[in-house]
């Protein structure tokens, strides 16, 4: 078991290596770096979300910002840490202005994300948005109509599970929209066959939601 898991390291260290200099669409002219992913090269539990924002693309990492934090409190909640998961997005570079990732930088992305399945072989992959389960799924049907529902699909030539999950951004600003991810978030465990959730802990106050939506807040189209 050692010898797989440092292979895949090994694999996914040289993949990593060469999508850094990744040209194959605008975004490269824009991004300060590719933010590739992070996590364990072995995890049965993978999350792809949509596109690096702000904080992502400044640090490499993905989800180190707001959004970032509330997975990683829902993670928490369900006795896993960043650690025992892999976390990506569709695309590896910050779309200026954080707007929606466009077809052909999906496209152009894809392969790069197909290679990280490939590599990691997750049992499970948790698609948070729309962008994300779109893609993975091939089918047009919208968050809102299929989170908390996992579907079998191929992936990396390997059968996983997929389950849509909102966006953590979605529920950055929306209670009933975080309660919900809460919930899903819990079947996350029965999924991974390791039985139950642990109990929940409530939330810090930090990441509940305020009580009125800001009109400024820099909304991401496309999460639901
Ligand atoms: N939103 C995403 O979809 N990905 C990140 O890495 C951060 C915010």
């Amino acid at each position: 078991m050692a010898v797989v898991a440092a292979a895949a390291d090994l694999s996914l260290l040289a993949y990593g290596d060469q999508v850094a200099g990744c040209t194959r669409c605008a975004l490269a002219k824009t991004r300060t770096q590719v933010v590739f992913g992070a996590g364990s090269p072995t995890a049965e539990l993978m999350f792809v979300g949509e596109a690096p924002g702000f904080h992502e693309d400044k640090n490499g990492i993905p989800f180190v910002g707001a959004a970032g934090k509330l997975l990683s409190k829902l993670l928490d909640g369900i006795g896993l840490s960043r650690d025992d998961v892999y976390i990506c997005n569709t695309v590896k570079c910050r779309p200026p202005g954080n707007r929606n990732p466009l077809p052909e930088e999906l496209e152009a992305c894809e392969t790069h994300l197909f290679r990280q399945i490939e590599i990691i072989q997750p049992r499970l992959v948790a698609t948070l948005g729309n962008f994300a389960t779109k893609l993975l799924s091939g089918k047009p049907a919208g968050i809102t109509q299929v989170h908390g529902r996992e579907q079998q699909v191929v992936l990396g030539g390997r059968p996983v599970t997929l389950y849509p999950i909102f966006h953590p951004a979605a529920a950055l600003y929306t209670p009933r929209m975080l309660q919900v991810l809460e919930e899903d978030f819990r079947r996350i465990p029965e999924l991974l066959g390791l039985g139950p959730a642990p109990v929940p802990a409530p939330l810090p106050n930090e990441l509940a939601a305020p009580p009125a939506a800001p009109a400024e807040q820099p909304v991401q189209l496309g999460l639901f």
